[in-house]
Formats: structure tokens, C-alpha cells, sequence
């Protein structure tokens, strides 16, 4: 099973009982009843909606797809999140994606709460206007609940800039003469979109894994050779090599991230290996990413996965099984594709010493544990993936003010919103004495606790 983000925030607030930091107003059965109350709110959604949506597909049938929004909670503003198009989606995936969205805003400081939307198809088996009618079907179903102030939707697994902005546009049809642009995020530039939207996840993800590993550890050296914790420890024993990195997917998040670790040439880093669905590529002296990312986009998303594609791509590398990525000897592992990518099964095989989570819940509850005993540093969802639902907030804050952004502009903005985070906790997130997950979390319910508290929700 997927890291159970239920499961972490009640266990994070049971470590936040015994701190008197922690909501120092209370005392007593007062203190216990707000924390009854916490347990209970953050660990259900506030809304779980559902719908079938009935489609006429182009080739004549009737069907009725399966679909969600779950609002999981809005404590800190409008319930957000992305809609994902995915065949194994269901219920209690996107609750427990609606929650972990409700942290990640949390831990970053954007003013939105949670959710998450699903429908339960694979994209790739439906035509254009098939999709089409199914964006349109979807608002339709939900627009009651949806909106620039109450819930506002994004890309995630499956879909893009292309669903957002049908979905927008269905939306305006709608609802006419209200306001409509902030209703979706991630939708083309030329719709409203922000300019770096699409790149956003991928960049940001990059962005952890150099930070953590390169600006940090030289702005806090001592500090860390001081601390007797596994992140300090490693962090420190990659210091000046040369780092490997292996990236499993090569979507929207995977690509991007490759790109800008094979363009930041100073910091010595390598990607040798990358992987999407059908294949693992690898080059033990780093693959040509941009050559990839070019056949990519001619190829419709797919990797090479013969001889002759490579030589086609211009790219030299070994061709391996998909799911080998994972399994090789690197210093650092992306993974950006899908949840419950390390699992009982393959956690023994695991050589990396330093995973970034660029997916949502790719790593089971079991091999989390696992691996973090073992001294193998995590770097969670809600930190490294941020990134998307950062420039939807500015991609929503452009629409307000019907301003833009140059993209210099955003991914600066980006650079500054995550670094913020890292700085202002680091001592708790990087000293002891839980494992950085599990940090992280903590810092997010303090934050809605506070805020709960003040607006009297813990009575
Ligand atoms: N789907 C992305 C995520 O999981 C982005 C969400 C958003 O922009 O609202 O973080």
C-alpha cells in the first residue's frame, strides 16, 4: 500500500502531543479534546464526490466512467489540487492524494487547502474528441463544487495544459459573466496560463535534490558535521563527488528534472540512467538528455527502445528492463512516475543513498520504513514536488491581477518559495529526531493546527 498519509498524520500529531511548543495556549482535557478534534478532522476529507460520467464515444458506444473530486480539506484557502486521468484510480487513492495536497500547501506556505480529481480511464485508449467530451462531462458533473474560490483543479498524472483548458472553457460556458480564469491552473499560456507552469514540478524537483545536496551543505557545513543523522552523514559523503543519478519516468516531471541536472554541468553531476514505461536506458558515463527529450516529443512520449531508435535519437546507452532504474548502482534516485514504485518486493535491491520523491507516494509504508532503517535518505512528496501547485498559485495570482510573469521571473520565484521552506526548517527538518518525512509532516500540522485553533475549529 501507498505511504497512508492518514496514518502519518495521526502519528505526527501523537509525536506533537508531548511538545509543549506545540499549541502552548492549552492545557489539560481542553488540550486533549483540540487534539481528538485534529485527528479527526485532518484524517478525513471534508467532501468525497463522485460521479459516472455518461460519454457517447466516438465509435458509437455508450459508456459510464467512474470520476472523483474529493476535498479533503480548506482550512488555509480554496480546496486545490490536480485531476488525474489514470485506470487504476479510485476512491481511496485520490483521499489519500487529496490529503498529502493539503500538507504540501501546508508545508510551503500556499494559501490553498487540498483535493484531488480522478477519472478512472486510460487516456491513451480514448480519441481526442472522445477526451474532449469527458473534460466537458466532468465539469459539467462537479461545476457546483469547482470555482476560483472554492475549488480549483490541475493537471496531474494523465492529463495537461490541453484538459485544463477545456475544462476552463466549459467551466466559463457555464457559469457566465463570473469570473473564471483562476478556476483551473496549468492551462496554456495563451489561455492564462503561467509561462513555466508545465516545467514547474520537474524544475522544482531538481531543485531539492541541488539544494539538499550542493547549496546547503556548503551554507551549513559545520552544522551539519555536528549532527549525528543519516541526512548530515550523507549529504556530507557526497560532498564534492561526482554524483550519479538515475530518473525513473521521463513524463512532464522525470524530463524536465533530467534536463536540468544534465544542464547544470558545473555541479559534476551525471544522469545515467532515465526510464519510462517500456524501457530503461543507461550510460554509465551520463546519457545525452536534450537528444532524448528532443525523440521524446517526436515519439509520443516514448523513450528509444531499439537499437535503431537510439542511433535515430543520436544517443548512446545500454537498453535494459523498465523497471531496472530503480535497482541500479547510482548515488541519487528520482522517481517521477507513479505511486508504490518501491514496494516489498524490490526494497532489498534498492542501492541508491539518497531517493527525491518527484511522484506522489511512490514508495510503499513498508519500503519506507525499510529503507529508512537501512540509512537511506527519503526526500518526501510534499517537500520535492511542489513545485506545480507553487506556480498554479502564481498562475492564479496572475489571473487576479491579470498581470504576467516572465519565466525568468517564475522559476526565480520558485527557487526563493522553496528555499523559504528549507530555511526556515531546516534545524527541525534535518536535526533529529523523526525521519524526514515524517519532519515534514509534523511542520505541516503544526501550521493548520495553528490556524484551525485560531479560527476556533478545535472546540
Ligand atoms: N498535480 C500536482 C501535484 O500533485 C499539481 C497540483 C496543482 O497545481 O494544483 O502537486
Amino acid at each position: 500500500m501507498a505511504t497512508n498519509t492518514v496514518e502519518i498524520v495521526q502519528d505526527s500529531l501523537q509525536a506533537l502531543l508531548d511538545d509543549p511548543t506545540f499549541l502552548p495556549d492549552l492545557e489539560g482535557e481542553t488540550r486533549e479534546k483540540a487534539f481528538t478534534s485534529l485527528v479527526s478532522i485532518l484524517s478525513t476529507p471534508n467532501h468525497v464526490n463522485k460521479s459516472f460520467l455518461r460519454i457517447a464515444l466516438e465509435n458509437g458506444k455508450v459508456v459510464r466512467i467512474p470520476s472523483f473530486r474529493v476535498q479533503h480539506n480548506n482550512v488555509l484557502g480554496p480546496y486545490k489540487g490536480g485531476i488525474r486521468f489514470h485506470e487504476t484510480v479510485n476512491e481511496g487513492e485520490v483521499a489519500n492524494l487529496a490529503a498529502l495536497m493539503t500538507l504540501k500547501n501546508a508545508l510551503h506556505e500556499v494559501p490553498f487547502g487540498g483535493g484531488k480529481g480522478g477519472v478512472v480511464i486510460n487516456p491513451r485508449n480514448y480519441s481526442e474528441k472522445d477526451l474532449y467530451l469527458i473534460c466537458k462531462k466532468y465539469v459539467q458533473y462537479f461545476s457546483d463544487i469547482l470555482g476560483p474560490d472554492k475549488d480549483i483543479p490541475a493537471p496531474d498524472v494523465g492529463t495537461s495544459a490541453r484538459e485544463m483548458d477545456w475544462m476552463m472553457g466549459e467551466y466559463k460556458s457555464i457559469r457566465p459573466g463570473e469570473s473564471y480564469r483562476g478556476s483551473f491552473t496549468g492551462k496554456s499560456v495563451e489561455n492564462g496560463g503561467s509561462l513555466g507552469r508545465r516545467e514547474a514540478t520537474g524544475k522544482g524537483v531538481y531543485f531539492t535534490f541541488r539544494y539538499l545536496l550542493y547549496d546547503f551543505v556548503k551554507k551549513q557545513e559545520k552544522w551539519l558535521s555536528e549532527r549525528d543523522n543519516i541526512f548530515a552523514k550523507t549529504a556530507l559523503s557526497l560532498k564534492d563527488k561526482s554524483i550519479t543519478l538515475a530518473v525513473q519516468g521521463f513524463g512532464n516531471v522525470g524530463s524536465v528534472a533530467a534536463l536540468s541536472a544534465y544542464q547544470c554541468n558545473h555541479l559534476n553531476n551525471k544522469v545515467v540512467a532515465v526510464s519510462d514505461r517500456n524501457v530503461t536506458l543507461y550510460n554509465s558515463d551520463g546519457l545525452d538528455i536534450p537528444n532524448l527529450v528532443k525523440f521524446v516529443e517526436n515519439n509520443r512520449g516514448d523513450l528509444p527502445t531499439t537499437e535503431k531508435e537510439l542511433e535515430k535519437a543520436d544517443v548512446k546507452a545500454n537498453i535494459m528492463d523498465r523497471d531496472e532504474v530503480l535497482t541500479l548502482d547510482v548515488d541519487v534516485l528520482l522517481l517521477a512516475a507513479l505511486e508504490n514504485q518501491i514496494h516489498q518486493d524490490n526494497m532489498n535491491e534498492i542501492k541508491a543513498q539518497f531517493i527525491v520523491e518527484g511522484a506522489n507516494a511512490p514508495i510503499t509504508t513498508e519500503a519506507d520504513n525499510f529503507l529508512s532503517d537501512k540509512g537511506i535518505v527519503i526526500i518526501p512528496d510534499i517537500l520535492a514536488n511542489a513545485g506545480g501547485v507553487i506556480v498554479s498559485y502564481f498562475e492564479w495570482l496572475q489571473g487576479r491581477e491579470t498581470q504576467f510573469y516572465s519565466e525568468e521571473e517564475v522559476f526565480k520565484k520558485l527557487y526563493e518559495k522553496m528555499e523559504q521552506t528549507f530555511e526556515s526548517v531546516y534545524p527541525q527538518f534535518f536535526g533529529d529526531p523523526f525521519p524526514l518525512r515524517q519532519n515534514c509532516y509534523i511542520h505541516a500540522v503544526m501550521k493548520l493546527s495553528t490556524i484551525m485553533y485560531r479560527q476556533g475549529k478545535l472546540y
